[in-house]
C-alpha cells in the first residue's frame, strides 16, 4: 500500500525547523501540485534551492513562510504558508502541476504518499485560518501540531476522518461496486464514513445496507491505511454475506454493484490502494479463508 516504503521511514513528530536549500518544497494550488515527472515514471518534488529568490534578505523574509511538516528518511519536507487563501504560484522549468489524484506512482510511492499526507495538512492550516468559535485569527502553535486562539483558547488539531470500507464475500464471490459520480470510475469495494456514535463494525453493517440492501455477518478488520486526500483514515473489514443476495442499489451513491467469482476479479493488487490489497488478498484463496476463518 502507499504507505508501505519500507526500508524508507516516515517521521511525522511536530517539530520546528529552518528551511534549507536541499529541503522539499511542496507546493499546492486547489488539488494539484507542482511537480516533476522523469521518463523513467519517476517523480520529484522541487527542492527549497530551485525556487528563485532575489536577494539575501528576500532570502530571509520568504524561508519564514515555510512550515516543516515531517521527514521521509533525511529528506525534510516543507509546505508553504499560505493559509487562509490560496496563492497562485509560477512554475520551475521542468516542473508542472498535476492533479493529486492521479500521483499512484508506484515508481515513487514515497513522494505520492508525502503529497497526500501534505495535501491534508494543507487543507487543515488553510481551512481553519479563523477560530470557528469566536472568530479571530488562529496561532500556530510553536510545541505541537495546533492551531489556537488568543482569545477564546480554542485549540484545533488535524482533521482526519474515519471511514470503512468492505469487501462482502459470499462463498467463492466478493462484491465490488462503481461510484456514480466520483473521479474513481473503477471497481471499488463498499465503502462510507463513520458516522458519530457508531462503532466501525455498525458502519460496516449500515453502509452495505444502504449501499446494497444486504445484511452481513462475522465482520472482520483488516487493515487500516491514511489517505490524506480526503483526510481519512480507511478501516478495511471482510464481512460474510448474511441472507440472500439480491442487490438493491443505492443509485444516489453507486452506478453498479455486483459479485464478482474469485477467478474472475476485474481489478487487482496495485500496490496503491487498501481496496485493491484487500482485492487481491481475496484473490489468494487459500491464504484468505485460512485468516478470514480463525476466531470467527
Ligand atoms: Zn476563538
Amino acid at each position: 500500500m502507499i504507505q508501505d516504503i519500507e526500508p524508507k521511514i516516515f517521521y511525522n513528530t511536530f517539530a520546528k525547523k529552518a528551511i534549507e536549500s536541499q529541503s522539499k518544497v511542496i507546493l499546492f494550488f486547489g488539488r494539484n501540485v507542482l511537480i516533476r515527472q522523469d521518463k523513467d515514471n519517476t517523480l520529484h518534488l522541487p527542492a527549497y534551492g530551485e525556487l528563485s529568490v532575489e536577494n539575501d534578505a528576500a532570502v530571509l523574509e520568504e524561508t519564514k513562510k515555510y512550515q516543516y511538516i515531517f521527514s521521509i528518511d533525511n529528506e525534510e519536507y516543507f509546505l508553504k504558508k499560505s493559509f487562509g487563501k490560496e496563492e497562485r504560484f509560477g512554475t520551475i522549468e521542468g516542473y508542472h502541476w498535476e492533479n493529486i489524484s492521479k500521483l499512484r506512482q508506484i515508481e515513487s510511492k514515497e513522494i505520492c504518499f508525502a503529497v497526500m499526507n501534505a495535501f491534508q495538512l494543507y487543507i487543515w492550516y488553510r481551512d481553519n485560518y479563523f477560530c470557528g468559535r469566536c472568530g479571530k485569527k488562529l496561532i500556530h502553535s510553536d510545541t505541537q501540531r495546533m492551531l489556537f486562539c488568543p482569545e477564546c483558547q480554542n485549540m484545533v488539531f488535524p482533521k482526519v476522518a474515519p471511514a470503512v470500507i468492505v469487501g462482502v464475500v459470499h462463498q467463492d464471490k466478493i462484491l465490488m461496486s462503481k461510484y456514480a459520480d466520483r473521479e474513481y470510475k473503477k471497481y471499488a469495494l463498499l465503502a462510507g464514513f463513520v458516522e458519530f456514535g457508531e462503532t466501525a463494525e455498525q458502519t460496516v453493517q449500515r453502509e452495505v445496507f444502504e449501499e446494497v440492501g444486504l445484511k452481513v455477518k462475522h465482520i472482520k478488520y483488516y487493515k487500516s491505511q491514511p489517505w490524506g486526500i480526503d483526510s481519512n483514515l480507511l478501516l478495511g473489514y471482510f464481512a460474510e454475506l448474511d441472507g440472500s443476495g439480491e442487490i438493491t442499489l443505492d443509485r444516489q451513491e453507486l452506478a453498479v454493484a455486483e459479485w464478482f467469482d474469485r477467478e474472475k476479479m476485474p481489478a487487482h493488487n496495485d500496490g496503491i490502494s487498501l481496496t485493491r490489497e484487500m482485492m487481491g488478498f481475496f484473490e489468494e484463496k487459500e491464504a484468505f479463508l485460512k485468516w478470514y476463518n480463525q476466531n470467527i
